[in-house]
């Protein structure tokens, strides 16, 4: 009975204007699970920092071998959510490169003869740090640095009816169903097939930006994981870039919500559309008719709801379209 309230008092917090990521729970509850490593690993690179300083006095080894191959973050200082890409340049092997990152391989990409690029996010609750990405490269090896600074996001305060909070049993067991169907899909990497930039599915100003925490009636917490933007019913939206449709469905937070496949395990997801202009399995280039703004699902009002996962992790999506790629 105890599991059902406290499922009850999860799902509440989801509810109103534009609630669409099942993913939100986790992060509403200070759920982090992002692991911490990093104190213990400062401790011991402490220690072993003394013992590399005393090596290189003696011996006298380079830290790198000299080569044409480049490696760089951009942008190298990110806010928690954010994406960045990896670029690799002038690598002369056959085989591309390999990075981990929070001990999660980054997937790279030919952006060339001898470039390899790979888009990765790090999530809305990480902590201000700086990860090491390790890049091999065939013989080579680089060191680079990603520094994550504090989250500087917005919090608002709603008041809202209970019943506009507080799902009904049926209603919860769909908004499971559905948690399950889209958990389903974020674990899939497909081949890539975004071409180049990431653009933004309106011209249109933002409403609500990604990550403002809304706190609704005075306790419950919603995370805003994707990016609202302002928008009149019926107006046309365009796909984020190219990519295959995965589903064209009417789902109890996002209401009509297309999501489109990139490859490499980065979707986009647009939600509360009046009506689709695609069908699931469907190749879209960028640009492309995918639907219509509208008011369907959890809101308060017509907009579009634009959301971006990048290998399972909510991303920032104004993030990912700054990337020149
Ligand atoms: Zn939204």
């Amino acid at each position: 009975m105890q599991n059902v309230k406290k499922r009850e008092a999860r799902v509440s917090m989801q509810t109103a204007f534009c609630l669409c990521l099942q993913d939100h729970i986790k992060i509403e509850n200070g759920n982090n699970k992002t692991p911490q490593p990093w104190k213990a690993r400062m401790k011991a690179s402490s220690a072993s920092s003394l013992l590399i300083l005393w090596s290189m006095f003696f011996l006298c080894v380079p830290v790198q071998q000299a080569g044409a191959l480049q490696a760089r973050v951009f942008p190298s200082k990110i806010q928690p959510g954010d994406a960045f890409m990896v670029m690799v340049s002038g690598l002369k092997s056959a085989t591309g490169p390999t990075a981990l990152l929070n001990k999660e391989p980054l997937s790279f990409s030919i952006c060339g003869d001898g470039c390899y690029v790979a888009i990765a996010a790090v999530d809305l609750n990480s902590r201000p740090r700086t990860h090491r990405i390790v890049l091999r490269a065939g013989k080579q090896k680089r060191v680079l640095r990603l520094r994550v600074l504090k989250g500087g996001f917005k919090t608002i305060h709603l008041t809202l009816p209970e019943e506009k909070v507080s799902p009904g049993e049926e209603d919860i067991e769909r908004i499971e169903r559905e948690a399950d169907l889209l958990k389903s899909i974020w674990e899939v990497a497909s081949e890539r097939l975004w071409e180049g930039d990431f653009v933004l599915p309106l011209e249109n100003p933002f409403s609500t930006p990604f990550g403002t925490k809304r706190i609704i009636n005075k306790e419950a917490v919603s995370i805003h994981q994707g990016l609202d933007m302002q928008g009149e019913e019926g107006e046309g939206v365009k796909a984020s870039n190219r990519g295959r449709v995965v589903i064209t469905e009417e789902l109890f937070f996002g209401g009509n919500t297309v999501v489109v496949d990139h490859g490499q395990g980065i979707f986009t997801v647009y939600m509360h559309l009046s009506g689709f202009n695609v069908s699931p399995g469907d190749l879209v280039e960028k640009n492309d008719l995918i639907g219509y703004v509208g008011s369907t699902g959890r809101l308060s009002g017509p907009h579009l709801h634009f959301g971006v996962k990048v290998a399972g992790i909510n991303a920032n999506p104004v993030a990912l379209t700054r990337l020149k790629l």
